[in-house]
């Protein structure tokens, strides 16, 4: 390089450079949880901010780190939402832990690309272990264990999750037919299920017939249905097992007991025992999206969610959202990894190995989209270990505690309404609009969302379920305690006070 001074200047990867500015990062890191509460939990700049406070090109020379820690104070912390706050309730929480940051460390540091076992035997057999572990504390049936067909992946998220899942339904049944059946296969789901499933189908362009089922009112999958059949439209049995799931869907809020599956929207659930039934009558592939909730599945009074999982393909649940381990982390469970394999695996030249060509190994790139993949199952494996099941239960445990705190303050205020069954630790709840003022609830509960977020304290977020407009409290930050929730409901009062008393 070009002026390089190899005795001052950083170098690519010296052992001592690295321990002296790993160290300053890791106080910087320090400092920042220790004061978080100081900040906005939602960012307050503009669009466009940053543009004008920094320089057009990058430097020639090189900068100090910490010239560059000041700049992060003074230009970028001002540009970040804190998804770790204590004071942070929208969409669905996003964890971090010192176990999961002492792993993503490590993977990090080591910094393999595991495609193939040989790129790093470690990192698909500790995957593979470390998601075999996971599957049994959520007791998932046993083909979905790695030493029979089936097994798990992790995925960078739940989106890529359903991709190759949809990808391997779709080819599942192509070859059970034949290739020009594509425009006779439908994906069903729920209309309640996560764009993701949208997504994918728009990605898989020769997929175009995605149905999506009216609403069980609030009370919709938190599972995220999605089913893959063969469906011809002059044929009796695909309309009926199309009508069983509508009415399914439903029905769902019929007491009958029956489980049932949920949404992002709001966590509610559905019949997934019943739907898995229809789907493997029908030779459906069935296949259960449980990103956020799964992770309270491992404990045993909260498992009853997923009965029903035994009857499903696939299943995937996010680590990243509610399990301590740090973005990304999402894990696939299937229980025919064939099916994915066959429409995943390429076999070029420059791969092709001893043990790859002996079958004696996972190659996991042959399990998703992209070729190199990290060493991910590293944080999952510190979660797991530093902190251990028990540990892990009460860290659920205890914000679902804190969601049915908040619940109780709202059910007390009579001038709110908790709009939904709360399971898990979503509260969604609205505003009343006052008697003469009924038709200005969607705009009293958005100014309410918009006064709060503004104040910086707290940051939550809304749906709309059923054209009610809603606003969703999600508990699950690592470091929330019950003051927070306590101060989070006396800005929401105090904000709702301001509105009403302007109407
Ligand atoms: N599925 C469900 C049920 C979700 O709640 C979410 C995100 O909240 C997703 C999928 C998408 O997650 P990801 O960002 O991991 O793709």
């Amino acid at each position: 390089m070009d002026g390089y001074n190899r005795d001052v200047d950083l170098k690519p990867m010296d052992a001592e450079q690295f321990r002296e500015h790993a160290h300053k990062m890791v106080d910087f890191i320090a400092d920042y949880y220790k004061t978080i509460e100081n900040f906005p939990v939602l960012s307050q700049v503009q669009p466009g901010y940053l543009r004008n406070m920094l320089p057009d090109s990058a430097p020639n020379h090189p900068e100090s780190l910490d010239d560059i820690f000041n700049d992060v104070q003074a230009k970028i912390l001002p540009g970040v939402t804190h998804w770790q706050s204590p004071n942070y309730f929208a969409y669905y929480p996003s964890n971090s832990s010192i176990a999961g940051f002492l792993g993503e460390m490590l993977s990090a540091g080591l910094n393999i690309v595991g495609f193939s076992w040989i790129t790093s035997p470690a990192a698909t057999e500790l995957e593979m272990i470390v998601l075999d572990w996971l599957a049994k504390l959520l007791k998932l049936p046993d083909e979905f264990l790695s030493a029979g067909q089936g097994g798990g992946v992790i995925q960078g998220t739940a989106s890529e999750a359903v991709l190759v899942v949809l990808l391997a339904a779709r080819d599942k049944v192509l070859r059970r037919l034949s290739k020009n059946a594509l425009e006779k296969i439908v994906v069903y789901a729920s209309d309640q299920t996560h764009s993701a499933v949208q997504k994918a189908c728009q990605v898989l362009t020769n997929y175009p017939n995605l149905w999506l089922l009216l609403p069980n009112s609030f009370v919709s999958s938190l599972w995220n249905l999605c089913i893959c059949q063969c469906f011809n439209a002059n044929s009796f049995l695909s309309r009926l097992s199309l009508l069983s799931v509508r009415s399914l869907t439903y029905d769902s809020r019929n007491p009958s007991g029956e489980l049932q599956v949920g949404t992002t929207s709001s966590t509610a659930v559905d019949p997934l025992l019943a739907l898995g039934k229809i789907a493997k009558s029908n030779g459906m592939w069935f296949h259960v999206d449980a990103a956020y909730a799964g992770s309270a599945c491992i404990c045993p009074e909260y498992r009853q969610y997923i009965d029903g999982v035994e009857e499903a393909d696939s299943f995937n649940m996010n680590a990243h959202k509610w399990f301590l381990t740090n973005f990304d982390c999402s894990a696939l469970w299937v229980k025919d990894r064939t099916a994915l394999v066959q429409s995943l695996s390429t076999n070029p030249e420059f791969l092709k190995n001893k043990a790859s060509q002996a079958n004696m190994v996972v190659d996991y790139k042959d399990w998703q989209i992209p070729l190199g993949r990290r060493f991910r199952s590293l944080k999952l494996w510190m979660v797991l270990r530093l902190y251990g099941i028990e540990n892990l239960q009460c860290y659920i445990r205890n914000h679902i505690k804190l969601a049915e705190h908040f619940e109780g303050l709202v059910a007390q205020d009579p001038r709110f309404e908790v709009v939904t069954p709360r399971i898990f630790s979503l509260v969604c709840f609205r505003l009343l609009p006052p008697r003469n003022n009924e038709d200005n609830d969607k705009k009293l509960n958005n100014d309410l969302l918009e006064a709060i977020n503004s104040t910086g304290k707290i940051f939550i977020s809304h749906t709309v379920l059923s054209g009610k407009y809603i606003l969703r409290f999600a508990i699950g930050a690592p470091l929330t305690e019950e003051r927070h929730v306590t101060a989070a409901w006396k800005v929401l009062q105090d904000e709702a006070s301001v509105l009403l008393g302007r109407l």
